[in-house]
């Protein structure tokens, strides 16, 4: 027998995460704003309901906002990505397999199961609710593109308060395929949609009744699985290591523009210290580094100038101090003092499990001793918050600094701004 596949996801996750703190916004509209307070990335139902569309830039939407008494919020991606953890890691009390395949989606194994899917759903989506206060809608199939669809259908009109669709063995799911749109379906780009149009092949109940042989003509083995999976036949696997990373990154555009290198230097530093945690908090290595910076999209000063470039290494480190000095070699390279910068970024790739570090001809001692002290520091920054140790050079403000005026606290991440109840 197939095994039923369930995929859950968070709705209006961001706008729900700063909902659970917050009584007072439990009826409002929220909306959340991309980095820099530029636009809206978030919505709550209300937000949707009064007409605050997607990816809005707030100085369009901030009088429909006002007008309604809706709470704008900077994103909190601390918040967020806690928030997140915590939903990932009470899936495993309904099934030992998880694939948690966004912030806030996830693949779940239904089998072996005692109760009916039905009701299986509903509880994990009550006790979902219970323990973290963030709602999920939940869709079941055979697969994980049918099981796609079904989500997204249970978050739509009819079913939106029930949040289940269960379309495993179920009549509905050859009139739900014919109301999808090719284009709605799983792992069909924009590329690959424009083909099947082009043939004539319009819906997901089309694309499932093509002959399998002109789909993988037309689209290749990866589209051909798709279709089979359109037919109940399981072809992707729940993927429960796809943690596996091949490359971390962390980039930000500044809250001003800068020309100055000095300046420069202490925004790569900055998001250098925070990829190099959150490479060490998955116990990787990194060979190479690399550093991006770039004018702004919009207004760039003198003309559009984004170059980047790498250091790669012999040997792996998960050295703050010696990533910094690829860091900066790099930075150097690319850095032309005649233009006005909007963004940087780093980016460490070649990564490798540290415990498979090389031991290193000549500088071993060295190295084993900056190991230690980063894990060292790695650990007090995660129990007393964010920057509590760091290198004197690292500079936690400055112009580079994201401008978020309307930031809610840290309430899960940070001991100074725990919620205090009265
Ligand atoms: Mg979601």
């Amino acid at each position: 027998m197939q095994n039923a596949i369930a995929l859950l996801d968070c709705n209006n996750f961001y706008a729900s995460c700063e909902r659970v703190f917050d009584a007072s916004v439990k009826r409002k509209p929220i909306v959340v704003l991309s980095n820099n307070d530029g636009c809206v990335i978030a919505r709550s139902e209300e937000a949707k309901e009064i007409g605050v569309t997607m990816g809005a830039p707030l100085f369009k939407v901030e009088s429909l906002l006002t007008d309604h008494d809706a709470e704008i919020y900077s994103s909190n991606y601390a918040l967020y990505g806690d928030m997140s953890s915590r939903v990932m890691n009470l899936l495993h009390n309904f099934t030992p397999e998880v694939e948690i395949y966004s912030i806030d989606e996830a693949f779940l194994n239904l089998e072996p199961r005692k109760h009916s899917l039905d009701n299986l759903a509903h509880s994990i989506r009550e006790k979902m609710y219970q323990w973290t206060g963030i709602p999920v809608s939940i869709g079941i199939a055979e697969t994980k593109v049918l099981a796609k669809i079904a989500n997204r259908r249970a978050k739509k009109d009819e079913l939106r308060e029930q949040g289940v669709l269960n379309l495993y063995r179920s009549s509905k799911t050859e009139s739900i395929l014919k109301e999808t749109l090719v284009q709605d379906v799983w792992g069909i780009g924009y590329r690959s949609s424009l083909k099947l149009k082009a043939s004539n092949i319009l819906t997901a109940w089309q694309l499932r009744e093509t002959d399998n042989r002109f789909i993988r003509r037309l689209l290749t083995v990866t589209g051909a699985r798709i279709a089979l999976e359109l037919r109940g036949i399981k072809c992707l696997p729940l993927e429960q290591s796809s943690m596996k990373k091949h490359s971390i990154t962390c980039s930000r555009s500044f809250g001003q523009i800068i020309t100055n290198y000095e300046l420069l230097k202490e925004a790569t530093l900055y998001f250098l210290t925070r990829v190099c945690e959150k490479m060490r908090h998955h116990n990787l290595a990194a060979n190479a580094v690399t550093v991006f910076i770039s004018t702004d999209r919009f207004r760039p000063v003198p003309v559009p100038y984004s170059p980047s470039a790498t250091y790669s290494a012999t040997y792996p480190t998960d050295s703050n101090q010696e990533l910094q000095e690829w860091t900066f070699s790099t930075l150097e390279r690319i850095y032309d003092k005649d233009y006005e910068y909007r963004k940087a970024g780093i980016i460490l790739s070649g990564l490798v499990p540290s415990e498979e570090l090389t031991k290193r001809m000549f500088d071993d001692e060295r190295f084993e001793r900056q190991h230690k002290l980063m894990k060292a520091v790695d650990a007090i920054n995660q129990k007393f918050g964010k920057d509590t140790v760091r290198f004197a050079s690292v500079k936690t403000e400055g112009r580079w600094k994201m401008k978020q005026t309307r930031k809610s606290q840290s309430y899960t991440t940070n001991w100074n701004e725990l919620l205090i109840v009265n």
